[in-house]
């Protein structure tokens, strides 16, 4: 394994390392921290650059676990130079603010790659997905130990949707976080698992669940929300889907259920989850 250490300004916290293992066969980036705050996908990128050397891959592979270091030590989403979204800004611009040199330099080492997997997080209470630009779902080659396989057509400014304007496969994986850098282990583990299987190209019993693009669903009023955690644990789920109690009337959907707000007093507007279609 090799280590390198770029610096986009050495005057703030604004450098990232990448660590490289070289093989033969596809060059794959495994890129984690665009946003500062998703410690979950974080602690699995850094779990798999330990293990690097003891991972049987054929691949050319390459890992960044933190993109956003300042964002990082500050705990939040977005740069605390400038305040700006790293992934909206992608490709960057060599001549630009701070954030737009840092999307540069990572945009210019990801294009060197077939395959660029972008670990992001979903919120707290959600179930962990792969969001994936397909028209189809007969079409999906992709085989990973993830259950749901989630449309989407990315948005401007983001690495994926970029990379792929580019002609650089690219996908995203939603895993659980929390605030301030709360880190989801037992999901974690299982990402890190699906990540090392494959790697190393390993079989999959994994029957995908394909859905339509999220849709987000915001609460009307003011009130207590009390949400039913144990219906993101079920992997297929069609019918009468229990998402929580509002106001003390049931919400129920169809669909499946994909994230929640945790337990809270909501105001008029906040979202109070989100759900998908099954194609
Ligand atoms: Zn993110």
């Amino acid at each position: 394994m090799e280590e390198k250490k770029f610096f986009v300004d050495d005057l703030y916290h604004n450098y990232f390392k990448v660590y490289e293992k070289k093989g033969r066969g596809k060059k794959i980036l495994i890129i984690s921290g665009i946003h500062g705050d998703e410690y979950t996908s974080i602690y699995v990128n850094e779990k798999l650059k330990d293990d690097l050397d003891k991972i049987n891959s054929d691949f050319n592979i390459t890992i960044l676990p933190i993109a956003n270091m300042g964002a990082f030590l500050y705990r939040s989403r977005c740069s605390p130079y400038g305040g700006e979204d790293l992934n909206r800004i992608f490709p960057g611009d060599p001549n630009g603010s701070l954030s737009e040199r840092l999307a540069n330099q990572i945009f210019n080492i990801a294009m060197e790659n077939d395959l660029v997997i972008d670990l992001h997080s979903c919120g707290f209470l959600c179930r962990p997905y792969i969001l994936l630009n397909f028209k189809e779902k007969g079409d999906v080659k992709l085989k990973m130990d993830i259950v749901h396989i989630v449309k989407s057509k990315g948005r401007k400014g983001q690495l994926m949707t970029e990379l792929i304007k580019n002609g650089v496969e690219s996908f995203i994986i939603e895993v659980p976080s929390g605030f301030g850098g709360y880190i989801q282990i037992d999901h974690a583990n299982n990402i890190y698992n699906a990540l090392k299987n494959f790697l190393e190209e390993k079989e999959t019993k994994t029957r995908h669940v394909y859905l339509d693009p999220i849709v987000k669903v915001r609460a009307e009023e003011f009130g207590l929300f009390l949400p039913n955690e144990e219906a993101l644990k079920v992997n297929y789920t069609k019918g009468n889907n229990i998402i929580g109690i509002f106001n003390k009337s049931m919400i129920i959907t169809e669909d499946v259920p994909m994230a929640m707000h945790f337990p809270s007093y909501v105001f008029k507007g906040e979202i109070l989850y989100e759900y998908a279609k099954i194609i």
